[in-house]
């Protein structure tokens, strides 16, 4: 079992945050983006970045190499699905895509979209991590939190139409 501090400040302890999560035993801050036979998608906003989006399985796997045939086909749907809501409702032109299979949770995909500010710390893959420590250190406030939830809404609008 893991303990996990939620950002309301609440611990719970989980197996596999994941799990936690596509089940429906945690609600994302935000609430579900998009939910399908088998994916689920949301927002860590513990990374506070507009349309920054995890897409994760319903099943507790970890490898690409696992997905069902019928999963693989929902995922790259899915996944474009959300691309193209990104790009329609945010103006988001790029968006780097990373999942590794040797996580603490479960098989899930980020996707993080460029913005201008993150040129800052480098120019390709490099930058992603600073990026992301830098937007849940130095942009944890109350107006950039309001304009990501507002993205939340705006994508959680466009995919559920
Ligand atoms: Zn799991």
């Amino acid at each position: 079992m893991r303990r996990i501090t939620l950002s309301n400040g609440k611990i719970v302890e989980v197996q596999c945050l994941s799990c936690a999560l596509t089940g429906g035993l945690i609600e994302p801050d935000g609430g579900v983006v998009l939910e399908t036979e088998y994916f689920h998608a949301h927002q860590d906003v513990a990374y506070p970045i507009k349309g920054l989006i995890i897409l994760a399985s319903k099943r507790h796997i970890k490898c690409l190499d696992e997905l069902t045939e019928e999963e693989k086909l929902d995922y790259i749907k899915v996944l474009t699905k959300i691309r193209k809501a990104q790009r329609d409702t945010l103006g988001i032109e790029s968006v780097y895509y990373f999942y590794n299979e040797d996580t603490t949770h479960h098989f899930h995909t980020w996707m993080v979209p460029r913005y201008e500010w993150m040129y800052e710390f480098g120019r390709s893959v490099e930058s992603v991590r600073p990026a992301l420590l830098h937007a849940r250190h130095e942009m944890n406030n109350a107006k950039n939190i309001k304009e990501v939830m507002d993205a939340i809404d705006a994508l959680k609008n466009e995919l559920n139409k």
